[in-house]
């Protein structure tokens, strides 16, 4: 058990391997193991916030083996109830170019064969995922990014795929074709991890590529999603801390109260 304690988490994506100066590190441990990295822990604008870099700050974890639920865990563990997660997309829309944000308000999920519920065994848990983002969070991350000057998307669908290889055109081309608006790798199960813990989970999407249908060359390569996240880190990490100054101190949205009712198997941390 630590005395260290934040209110505010950030998961980092791809690129984004560091947020806080002057920040303490803590190990955790969780019942699903150790998170991806140690926690970052420091304080913004008056606000302890918990920095944790997805992938671990090496990036030794693929998407589809990042411990989703031990980084959740850990985070809510450490009192963190708000949590932001910045993350490298591909676009399926061709209006939407390398460097757009995006807040999708949706997420359809194409993952297989991820640990996606805390509550595996002892009763049946089903929590509403109507709806699977905070709408406090994303209405601050949108006014944020507004005033930051970085026209954001606000609203469509992010696709989860499996990976970690990129999607074909014609998988890319029927993405598309159902209006969905993003794809990326990691935002599934992480909300709705965050979601069965009641916490509050906003995405803040940059857009590294289009996806393999909507571009007309070779396709998307790690390296030009890494070559655009660098060049847009900067900005992220600035909207991010704009967006921590900007979030309400209480929680007045549903997220809190995504688990009243229910009958959990076990104690949440
Ligand atoms: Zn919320």
């Amino acid at each position: 058990m630590t005395t260290t304690n934040a209110e505010i988490g950030v998961i980092g994506g791809s690129g984004f391997y560091s947020f806080l100066d002057d920040v303490e590190e803590v190990r955790i441990d969780t019942p699903y193991g150790p998170p991806s990295d140690p926690v970052a822990i420091g304080e913004l604008a008056g606000r302890r916030v918990a920095f944790l870099p997805r992938h671990g700050r090496d990036h030794r974890f693929p998407p589809h083996k990042i411990p989703y639920r031990a980084n959740l865990w850990a985070l809510r563990s450490l009192g963190v109830r708000t949590v932001l997660a910045p993350s490298a997309v591909g676009s399926l829309t061709p209006g939407l170019g390398p460097g757009a944000l995006a807040v999708p308000d949706q997420l359809i999920d194409r993952t297989s064969g991820r640990a996606q519920t805390y509550y595996d065994e002892g009763a049946a848990v089903h929590v509403s995922f109507a709806d699977p983002y905070c709408p406090a969070g994303r209405r601050t991350a949108v006014a944020a990014a507004r005033t930051a000057g970085w026209e954001p998307v606000d609203g469509g669908t992010l696709v989860v795929i499996e990976g970690p290889r990129f999607s074909t055109r014609a998988e890319s081309r029927w993405f598309a074709a159902q209006g969905w608006t993003l794809v990326g790798m990691t935002g599934h199960p992480e909300a709705v991890l965050a979601r069965e813990l009641a916490l509050c989970y906003t995405p803040l999407c940059l857009v590294t590529d289009l996806d393999a249908g909507i571009e007309e060359g070779e396709g998307v390569t790690h390296q030009e999603v890494l070559r655009v996240f660098g060049a847009n880190m900067t900005r992220l990490r600035d909207l991010v801390a704009d967006v921590i100054k900007a979030l309400p101190a209480d929680r007045a949205c549903p997220c809190p109260h995504a688990l009243d009712d229910l009958e959990l198997p076990l104690e949440l941390p």
